[in-house]
């Protein structure tokens, strides 16, 4: 399929646009929290209320089907997007986060034991963490840290120094949603494997971004949300290698997951619905096959290729801010449209703050992510992040209401 040519108007396809913030039109730079929706993904969920709502695989009649056809081609639909070899291996869960402790809880935790660890890094997200840390804590495993380099890179000799016999799993993001760093995951999951360790990949910032492609990478589950690839709330993926799927057990119970119930015992469906239990997010799954569509519109090299000129063009602009400190890399080598600051001796709430008066969203504060805060010395910042609606222009009205944060703080503590 060819791609549409990606121009500035993109832009018309998302509706919030069309909203002013503060007299000013919206400049959305916190892409890393969520994106802006288009119409054809807003448009999939009325439409879904509209002509086709019933529950799924559970009706014979017209309009079960067509809500089945929508659930079960929107898996298809997934894996292809990221290479799965079968849509079995497709399991939709609440979002990344949701993801991850299913595979905390239904996979790792059977597997853990006094003495077992994990391996994570200094710069994953609380999500990437936490679920590792409550299934350690309940059977005697701990988690080892790999650290980054000054650069906020991770050097694979570290890796290697930490990997023993004990190692059960590697949790990795494929992109750091504080440095905007890309991981070298085909690296890492090589050098895993050598050493018989699966690995978890937390897509959440990659899929909208860099390719994707879990059978390349070779890993072992992967994991990301629908709303951060323009898709709806409430929906994620977990993405699961036929081998490590079939070693998963159900960490949820009820309608949908049973293939026979007995009075104290029952049998599991097979994969993926054994953990899909409940009513699922039927509307969501259309809505983000069509965010999907939307994005393959485009093509992930396009956007790449627009997020990487618009980082070059910040990173120029924040080299010549003064009092701004910028943390992880400094060029767009390995590096998405992810960029963290301070502006020295203001907090990042009040610049964020500062920022939002002139229509300018941005994040402040530890993005999820303590452990590489405090790594940086810091705890908080203000980040920016690019999708493929954002332009240059924007980029000159945040540098200078920045200039004009400055000027406001710094004025008032002289008078
Ligand atoms: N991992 C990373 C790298 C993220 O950036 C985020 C969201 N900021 C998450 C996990 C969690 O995603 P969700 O809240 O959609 O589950």
């Amino acid at each position: 399929m060819k791609n549409l040519p990606l121009t500035p108007k993109v832009r018309d396809n998302f509706p919030i646009f069309k909203r002013k913030i503060n007299g000013y039109p919206l400049a959305f730079l916190d892409n890393s929290s969520t994106t802006q929706k288009p119409y054809s993904v807003i448009d999939a969920l009325v439409n879904f209320y509209s002509n086709h709502n019933s529950n799924v695989s559970r009706g014979v009649y017209k309009l079960a089907e067509e809500a089945t056809e929508i659930y079960e081609s929107g898996r298809d639909h997934v894996a292809r997007f990221i290479g799965a070899e079968s849509s079995d291996e497709v399991i939709f869960t609440g979002g990344t986060t949701d993801s991850i402790n299913l595979v905390a809880n239904g996979w790792l935790k059977n597997k853990l034991e006094i003495g077992s660890k994990i391996i994570v890094t200094e710069i994953e997200h609380h999500s990437n963490l936490v679920p590792w840390q409550i299934s350690a804590q309940s059977t005697g495993a701990a988690l080892l840290y790999w650290e980054k380099n000054s650069e906020g890179r991770l050097d694979l000799e570290d890796l290697q120094k930490l990997i023993n016999g004990s190692v059960k799993l590697i949790a990795i993001t494929a992109v750091s949603n504080v440095l905007g760093t890309i991981n070298l995951i085909n690296k890492i999951i090589k050098i895993a494997h050598l050493n018989s360790i699966p690995v978890l990949v937390d897509a959440a910032q990659a899929l909208a971004r860099i390719p994707v492609n879990v059978k390349e990478w070779d890993c072992d589950f992967l994991a990301f949300s629908g709303h951060k690839v323009y898709g709806p709330n409430g929906i994620g993926v977990l993405y699961s290698k036929k081998e490590r799927i079939e070693e998963m057990i159900p960490i949820k119970g009820g309608g949908g997951m049973i293939s026979y119930v007995g009075k104290q015992k029952s049998d599991w469906a097979s994969a993926p619905q054994k953990f899909e239990a409940g009513t699922p997010a039927i509307a969501e799954v259309y809505g983000l096959t069509k965010a999907i569509e939307f994005i393959e519109l485009y093509g992930i090299a396009q956007i790449q290729k627009h997020e990487e000129e618009l980082t070059s063009y910040v990173l120029k602009r924040f080299n010549d801010f003064e009092d701004l400190i910028l943390y992880g890399p400094k060029d767009t080598v390995d590096r998405v449209g992810i960029v963290s600051f301070n502006l020295r001796n203001l907090h990042a709430h009040d610049v964020a703050q500062v920022l939002d008066d002139y229509g300018i969203a941005v994040r402040a504060g530890h993005h999820c992510t303590n452990i590489l805060h405090q790594t940086l010395g810091v705890v908080a910042s203000v980040r920016i992040s690019f999708a493929i609606y954002n332009h240059k222009l924007e980029i000159d009205r945040l540098l200078e209401a920045l200039k004009k944060t400055k000027e406001l703080f710094f004025t008032n503590r002289k008078n």
